[in-house]
């Protein structure tokens, strides 16, 4: 039994996450809030990709294991996101003045692949990113 393996809906599953090349690494414990997909001009502009996966965690869950990401200010004293400085994966996002919750990217978590709680609920935007992609209601 790995520990890193989500247990949903007891509010206390742990789940493990880092980057691409390992120098950014963390768990995140708590309840997932809202995961979606966001496509607007920041998302897409900043991952190279029509949109982003995003999930919160409590902020209070949230442990650095390895090093912490280098933080951009997008929006300078609103939002910051964080990238590791080596390999570039995009990491987290945070806004100033909330110390509740901490957007974290869904891939860069390990079991982002098969676990059911991080299922996008909310698609926004979607469409003004690439209307080319099929369209979910
Ligand atoms: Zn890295
Ligand atoms: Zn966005």
């Amino acid at each position: 039994m790995s520990e890193t393996v989500p247990v949903t809906g007891s509010g206390t599953e742990v789940r493990s996450g880092g980057c691409l090349c390992g120098k950014v690494r963390f768990t995140v414990t708590g309840p997932v809030d809202d995961p979606h997909i966001c496509a607007c001009k920041d998302c897409s502009t900043r991952s190279g990709a029509p949109f982003q996966w995003w999930v919160g965690f409590p902020m209070s869950g949230l442990e650095w294991t390895g090093a912490e990401p280098t933080w951009f200010d997008t929006h300078p004293g609103k939002t910051a996101r964080g990238f590791c400085p080596d390999c570039g994966t995009h990491i987290a996002a945070r806004d100033y003045g909330d110390s509740t919750i901490i957007g974290i990217l869904a891939p860069a978590l390990d079991h982002h692949d098969t676990d059911p709680a991080l299922v996008p609920t909310n698609l926004n935007r979607l469409p003004e990113a690439a209307p080319w992609l099929a369209q979910v209601d």
